[in-house]
């Protein structure tokens, strides 16, 4: 599976084993770093949708009734088998995504952690019961699983995005097909054959990759065992996913774009803030959902934070993410490159200050520079699209109510980050921001114990922490009579 020096051919897993596309179809697999192609995948079509709807629905009843125990210890036996072999799945990242190597073990422990988290909630999906107010009965909740749910999943974190929607899923008893990006699809099937080697049912999960999603959902859509979609990936996808929702009906979880803001007081502690700073925006190269698009930094601290963020900003070392020393690995392809490009240099046309970076890295692979601008114009389109790439951008305020009215002057809702080290601002602000996720003097929220969601045109819903396997829960209500 990981041998990446020779091309490999890696077929569906699909119905517990692997095998070729119906159609015989593959597509190819690159490194964003070389622009080598580093392995052909079979590409799934409507009859491999079909084949794995049909798998799931042989096996849902036998799942859905196998005791909680006994899918809590499958998935607590795929986090040990994840956490052993954590090399060989940050490598496979780091290979098809170009992400530095320490960033890739960095998901992988993250990844896993979805798997711990949720098998530890397997056994606490709880109801309740009350007494009717008027005497007239028992209520008994209870939850079950939804059904078959579709997970859709982007390229950025490819190990993490799936493991946060199969862990619930199946940690609640539910069947479920992964449609992985197309630009890594090889560690979902190295995480399907981790799965299926855990004792995961055959049919349970099938991972699905192909080179283009339009057959395989259209097909996924029309079948009404379907009964939900789970999607991670843009806001403009997202939408088009929710119509195609609406005539099932399905559940629905949407974890879509972000445009973060990062907020520094002048009574921030600006070295912590610095350090909040460079992983907030940093990490993964700034291909993050959570990432922090827009600085905005009160006026008495921006020259200096501007200044000590452009030092450490252009020290970084930029190369392949296989290196060790490399920093900041490639973006995913070159069309992601050509936005990045496109977006700063419209920013320095209409005034913005470039204080290091601004430029592509000739070479193979999609690199650019790590970037500062500053005093960018508050009308500049790089603050209203998401930036994708390692590029801050500063503006300075003077008001704590008009930062914070700027924070939030943005269609999107996901994450928000602020230093100071006043309490009542804490408070204030934190209430104030109005996003799913709120960073407080800290700039890396995620954690699998935590709820992960937007609000406005960043999402629906939240996953992990015990708010996560709701999104997989259907709520039963039994009207009993009194006793
Ligand atoms: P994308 O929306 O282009 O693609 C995401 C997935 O959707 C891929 O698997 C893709 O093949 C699939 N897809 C595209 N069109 C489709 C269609 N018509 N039908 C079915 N599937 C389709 O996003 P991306 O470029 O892979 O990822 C980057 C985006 O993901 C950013 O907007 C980022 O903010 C977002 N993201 C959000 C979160 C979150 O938790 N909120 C996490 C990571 C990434």
């Amino acid at each position: 599976m990981t041998d990446l020096q020779t091309l490999t051919v890696y077929g569906l897993a699909l119905g517990g084993s692997e095998r070729p596309a119906a159609t015989g179809a593959t597509f190819d697999v690159t490194d964003p770093a070389t622009g080598a192609v580093i392995a052909r995948v079979a590409d799934a079509g409507a009859d491999d949708a079909r084949a794995a709807v049909a798998a799931a629905h042989t096996v849902a009843d036998e799942w859905r009734a196998t005791p909680a125990r006994e899918r809590s210890r499958i998935l607590r036996r795929a986090f040990d088998a994840v956490t052993d072999r954590a090399e060989e799945f940050a490598a496979v990242i780091t290979a098809e995504m170009g992400k530095p190597l320490a960033d890739s073990r960095g998901e992988v422990a993250y990844g896993a952690g979805f798997l711990e988290w949720f098998a530890e909630e397997a056994v606490r999906i709880n109801g309740r019961t009350a007494a009717a107010p008027a005497g007239t009965g028992q209520i008994v909740v209870t939850h079950e699983p939804v059904g078959l749910c579709y997970a859709v999943t982007p390229w950025n974190f490819p190990l993490a995005m799936i493991t946060r929607k199969v862990g619930p899923a199946l940690a609640a008893g539910n069947t479920m097909i992964v449609k992985p990006a197309a630009e890594t699809p090889l560690t979902a099937l190295l995480l399907a054959r981790v799965l299926t080697e855990a004792g995961l049912p055959d049919g349970v999960l099938s991972v699905l990759p192909c080179s283009s999603p339009v057959a395989v959902s259209d097909a996924l859509f029309a079948e009404p065992d379907l009964a939900k979609i789970t999607f991670t990936g843009s806001t403009a996808v997202g939408r088009k996913l929710l119509a195609a929702a609406a005539p099932g009906v399905l559940r629905t979880s949407m974890e879509l774009g972000g445009n973060a803001p990062f907020l520094v007081f002048e009574d921030a502690d600006l070295d912590a803030a610095l350090d909040g700073a460079m992983l907030a925006k940093m990490r993964n190269g700034g291909q993050a959902c959570t990432a922090a698009n827009r600085f905005l930094v009160h006026e008495s601290v921006r020259a200096e934070f501007v200044e000590r963020l452009t030092e450490r900003i252009a020290a970084l070392t930029v190369g392949p993410g296989a290196h060790a020393d490399s920093e900041i690995g490639p973006l995913i392809s070159e069309k992601q490159r050509t936005t990045v490009a496109a977006l700063v240099d419209e920013a320095v046309a209409d005034g913005a200050v470039l204080r290091t970076g601004g430029a592509a890295i000739d070479g193979p692979g999609h690199f650019y520079a790590p970037t500062v601008l500053d005093q960018v114009p508050a009308d500049a389109r790089i603050l209203r699209e998401e930036i994708f790439g390692p590029v801050v951008t500063v503006r300075g305020f003077t008001d704590e109510a008009a930062a914070v009215a700027e924070a939030n002057d943005t269609e999107y809702g996901l994450a928000a980050y602020f230093y100071t080290r006043d309490a009542a601002r804490v408070q204030r602000v934190g209430a104030g921001l109005r996003s799913g996720m709120v960073g407080v003097n800290r700039g890396l929220i995620s954690d699998p114990a935590a709820p992960f969601g937007g609000v406005k045109a960043s999402g629906i819903g939240a996953e992990g922490g015990s708010e996560g396997i709701g999104e997989y829960l259907n709520v039963k209500y039994l009207a009993l009579p009194a006793v």
